[in-house]
């Protein structure tokens, strides 16, 4: 992939993948989609190829990637789902033309509108969003236990009891605080 960028956090959870290309939101917030180029890379990565992408249309999906993280956050505390982010959720979700198709090897696949433009790619998040907030989905959300992250994510686990959001950078960096604060409070503990 180009060099120099952020790189991708993968999950398989289309539209909570979508969320965490903008990562650490209360701490240094880490953008990992900074230029339309690398809004198509992450697209491709993830099923999703487009032909093109301006800068209009990365703000578009930087709109609705913040509407679903206001609105699965909003529903991981229970609180009443924002207004104005669901407006955006719908808009997307009702504008993008996609289809699923089904492959000779029976995976499903998206086959995106004939322009294969962005917002046939966002509808298919949004939609991707709309299932897992209204309860569609086999999980739970939740929001990461890190106070510099606090990203909404979903929990798939068999226990429904994932604290972070990503074991290998929030749950590490978590791991790792309490690791050192154990040997502070034990003076002279070996290695
Ligand atoms: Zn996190």
């Amino acid at each position: 992939m180009r060099a120099g960028f952020p790189e991708f956090r993968l999950g398989n959870v289309l539209a909570m993948s979508f969320t965490g290309t903008l990562s650490e939101r209360r701490g240094n917030a880490v953008e990992r989609i900074p230029t339309p180029h690398r809004l198509v890379d992450w697209l491709v990565v993830n099923g999703l190829a487009v032909d093109s992408c301006t800068t209009a249309q990365l703000d578009l999906a930087r709109e609705l990637r913040e509407s679903i993280h206001a609105t699965a956050t909003a529903a991981a505390i229970q609180d009443p789902l924002p207004a104005s982010a669901l407006r955006v959720i719908n808009d997307r979700s009702a504008q993008g033309r996609a289809a699923a198709v089904l492959t000779p090897e029976g995976k499903r696949r998206w086959q995106l509108g004939s322009a294969s433009c962005v917002e046939d790619a966002l509808g298919v998040i949004a939609a991707d969003a709309i299932s897992i907030i209204a309860g569609e989905r086999d999980g739970r959300l939740a929001l990461c236990a890190s106070p510099t992250c606090r990203a909404a994510f979903f929990d798939t686990s068999q226990s429904r009891t994932r604290k972070w959001c990503d074991m290998n950078t929030c749950g590490n960096r978590q791991k790792k605080a309490r690791f050192t604060a154990n040997r502070r409070k034990t003076p002279g503990s070996a290695e």
